[in-house]
């Protein structure tokens, strides 16, 4: 096991939507990423396929809601390459319904995954990086963990709980070299949209000061930008990426 000259980063949810625009953006720096999700996708086939990014992708099928399944995850990742430079807790998960209307599976199956995910994969890759005394960690939360949504309060709880995590492992980990972030997206064109109508999604566009939905690029720059080795600095905030939206 040798020192790796380049980044090895972890993007958890990589097989699609905003997720697989982060790993595309690591792939195109010339990284190293592991990935994982419940399911592979053509875009998994694609990168594992293409001699570019064939030897600088690994993906696993794991449910990160699996706490034995997630560390074993974790240590063939280390096992492989002996650091990690980069954590983007990016898998998430949203229920659509008022909470008084809520099975109790639903919410588990949020908070199992949005939370509890989150904390064991980095509590996890947190010990690794103290090790090393580097490494940046960023939490994908939403505006709603700000704001609220009517219909999503157990995935606004979530994402409000990920932003404290951010802030509390900041000042926790800042003195040993380790940047925490989260970054707080707007609306964005995937997967998990699908369930906003065209009226909704129209009248988000109308507000939106930049005129459109965001898309996984715009995202995956500013993930880029907090967790290059030269941002030693700024660490502990939620950054809003909305086009303007909750300006
Ligand atoms: P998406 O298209 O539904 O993708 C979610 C990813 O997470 C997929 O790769 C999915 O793969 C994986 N995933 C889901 N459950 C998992 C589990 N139990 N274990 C492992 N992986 C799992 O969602 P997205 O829109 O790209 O959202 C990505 C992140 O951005 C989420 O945290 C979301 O809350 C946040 N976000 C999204 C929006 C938006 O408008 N879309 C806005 C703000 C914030 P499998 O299903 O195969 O497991």
């Amino acid at each position: 096991m040798t020192e790796n000259p380049s980044r090895v980063v972890i993007v958890t949810g990589g097989s699609r939507g905003l997720g697989a625009g982060i790993v595309q953006s690591y792939l195109d720096t010339g990284d190293i990423v592991a990935t994982c999700a419940r399911s592979g996708t053509g875009q998994i086939d694609k990168w594992l396929a293409d001699p570019a990014t064939r030897d600088r992708l690994l993906f696993r099928e794991v449910d990160l809601s699996d706490r034995a399944a997630t560390a074993a995850f974790v240590k063939e990742v280390f096992d492989h390459w002996g650091q990690i430079d980069v954590l983007v807790n990016n898998a998430g998960v949203a229920r659509d319904g008022v909470l008084g209307l809520a099975s109790d599976d639903d919410i588990d199956a949020v908070i199992d995954l949005n939370l509890k995910g989150t904390l064991q994969i980095t509590k996890l890759v947190s010990r690794r990086m103290l090790a090393r005394g580097s490494g940046s960690i960023v939490n994908i939360s939403s505006i709603v963990g700000l704001s609220g949504y009517r219909g999503l309060s157990v995935y606004s709880a979530t994402k409000a709980a990920m932003d404290g995590l951010t802030r509390a492992l900041a000042r926790e980990l800042g003195s040993r070299g380790i940047i925490v972030n989260s970054v707080a997206p707007g609306y964005l064109r995937t997967e998990m949209s699908h369930g906003l109508d065209e009226a909704q999604l129209g009248q988000i566009v109308r507000r939106t000061p930049a005129g459109r939905l965001g898309e996984p690029a715009d995202v995956a720059r500013l993930v880029q930008f907090l967790t290059a080795p030269e941002n030693d600095y700024l660490t502990g905030q939620v950054i809003v990426i909305d086009g303007g939206l909750t300006a």
